[in-house]
């Protein structure tokens, strides 16, 4: 028999660039399909998954705000970016054969069902893939807060957010040889250390729903089902 896994359900936070594979800007498709077969592999592990998209291998509403565009109007964009890749997301899930919902949190309800909590609910209790764009549906937030408030508001147990590199570092592991991983550390710790896990706004959302946060690679095929095995490294922040 399959150890019982510690997790039920689980949200996968994506960064957009994790959709661009090598290129430069947008969507790669070979990307998009790796990335859904390792989602399909965790939900075979009998696992609820929810994952947020980012937007920013298309558009950051940060970088373009100014000369004329504010601030709300250039996150619309962004958020708007995040819709793109959950469209891309969902055609691929459904064409391997995966039940998947995109919903955003952000209105557009010819494109993608509205976000409502009671919808994300049923679909993930339904074993569908549950695929968040919009955000938490405001301008001056980013999709690390929208997956922080998703995954407390849908009762995930854990926030997966996917990154460059297999954890939590003393030090950037690009710039400093000698930096090491945390296998675990607390909330408390990681803002007493002052390390960059995820926005401020992000982090202490997670703190103060007591959400536990597992940062790691996504680099490798399969890691978010290897991840939830046990088999990969990762850091594990926990009260
Ligand atoms: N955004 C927003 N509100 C949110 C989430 C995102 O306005 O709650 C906008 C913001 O302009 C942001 C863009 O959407 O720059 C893309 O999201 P993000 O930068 O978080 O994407 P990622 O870095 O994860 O690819």
């Amino acid at each position: 028999a399959m150890a019982a896994l510690p997790y039920k359900r689980v949200l996968v936070k994506l960064s957009g660039e994790a959709l661009m594979g090598t290129e430069p800007f947008g969507i790669d498709r070979a990307t998009v399909r790796r990335i859904a077969e390792d989602v399909i592999a965790a939900v075979k592990l009998g696992v609820e998954v929810a994952v947020v998209v980012g937007g920013g291998n298309i558009f950051r509403g940060s970088q373009i705000a100014g000369m004329g565009l504010s601030r709300p109007a250039a996150d619309s964009m962004g958020m708007l970016a995040t819709v793109m890749n959950v469209i891309a997301l969902e055609a691929q899930f459904t064409s391997l054969g995966q039940p998947a919902r995109a919903m955003s949190g952000v209105a557009m309800p010819s494109v993608v069902e509205t976000y409502t909590r009671q919808q994300g609910m049923e679909h993930l209790s339904k074993d569908r893939v549950v695929l968040l764009a919009g955000g938490t549906g405001n301008p001056f937030f980013t999709t690390d807060t929208g997956a922080a408030l998703r995954a407390a508001e849908l009762e995930c147990d854990v926030l997966m957010k996917a990154t460059q590199v297999d954890g939590i570092y003393t030090a950037d592991p690009k710039k400093d040889p000698t930096a090491t991983r945390f296998d675990r550390i607390s909330h408390d710790e990681v803002i007493r250390r002052d390390l960059k896990v995820m926005d401020t706004a992000a982090f202490a959302l997670a703190r103060e729903a007591s959400l536990p946060i597992i940062v790691f690679s996504i680099h490798q095929a399969g890691s978010i089902a290897s991840v939830l095995r046990g088999e990969a490294s990762c850091t594990l922040v926990t009260a």
